[in-house]
């Protein structure tokens, strides 16, 4: 019997294995195909402030440099294409980084409050015409295991977002909260919020609701998704709620670092 039951065993591992094979096959090509996908995500962002600093420069080596006011028109509007060209640059090295983080072993403990409150002070001071209140509903200080930084830019992101996308109504609101064993934070405005349809796609890279309002916003549409990224790096969670003409909540949710965890310290 034992001489029967054996191949049939060893064909069962074989077929294991070609269809780990097969996965690994998958994995490999939806990695490729990712990679693909990056390049011609760039190439076309990139395509249209090269062209728009080319279309200046060539005006001005026929005739522009004669006549002050072109000069001037075209040097400033080419140096606002650079200028977007650099934040994109630097944003997709920001995503890149985000796409490879690997949270180690004994992350960082970062206490909330206090970044939330850094980044609160310095951006209200940029933004006076904005009516700001931060909530701090947490009856003890409450750590996650994120590093400072990087909450930091995560806040950074958001709040950002809140201000670019708020129009008649400039109202900031942040809040702080416990939710079991979460600690939550909430980035609210009261702006042009985001329709239904567009909800699950504001965090894919490169979308943007209103493509032909880029010009004025300035966005890039991967600050989502760097925080998209990030979050799930940490083990985090970001939502959106949101109703068009009336704002939106951003919320980021990291697990709270208990009091038993802290031998990881030592
Ligand atoms: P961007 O650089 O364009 O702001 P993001 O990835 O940060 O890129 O956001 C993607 C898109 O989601 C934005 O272009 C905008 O249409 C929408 N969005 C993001 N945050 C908000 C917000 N607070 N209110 C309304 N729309 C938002």
């Amino acid at each position: 019997t034992d001489d029967r039951v054996k191949p049939v065993a060893y064909n069962k591992e074989l077929n294991d294995l070609g269809q780990v094979q097969n996965e690994t096959m998958d994995k490999v090509q939806g990695l490729i195909h990712a990679q693909q996908d990056f390049v011609s995500d760039v190439s076309h962002e990139l395509r249209t402030p090269v062209a728009i600093v080319k279309g200046h420069l060539e005006l001005l080596e026929r005739w522009g440099k004669d006549d002050p006011e072109v000069l001037e028109d075209s040097i400033h509007s080419s140096l606002s294409e650079i200028s977007r060209m650099e934040t994109l640059v630097n944003e997709m090295l920001m995503l890149t980084r985000a796409e490879n983080l690997t949270v180690s072993s004994q992350p960082e403990k970062t206490e909330v409050a206090p970044v939330l409150e850094r980044v609160y002070h310095d951006l209200q001071m940029v933004h006076p015409d904005f009516s700001w209140t931060l909530d701090n509903a947490l009856g003890a200080p409450a750590e996650v295991a994120v590093r400072s930084d990087h909450l930091e830019q995560l806040l950074i992101i958001l709040i950002d977002n809140a201000l670019k996308y708020s129009t008649d109504r400039k109202e900031i609101h942040l809040a702080l909260a416990e939710s079991g064993s979460w600690v939550d934070i909430g980035v609210q405005d009261f702006g042009q919020g985001i329709a239904a349809e567009d909800l699950d796609r504001v965090f894919d890279r490169f979308y943007r609701v209103d493509k032909a309002r880029v010009h004025q916003t300035g966005g890039n549409g991967l600050g989502l998704s760097i925080v998209k990224k990030m979050v799930a790096a940490y083990g985090g969670q970001v939502q959106v709620e949101s109703a068009l003409g009336s704002g939106s909540v951003f919320r980021l949710r990291f697990p709270l670092v208990k009091e038993t965890d802290n031998h990881q310290k030592d």
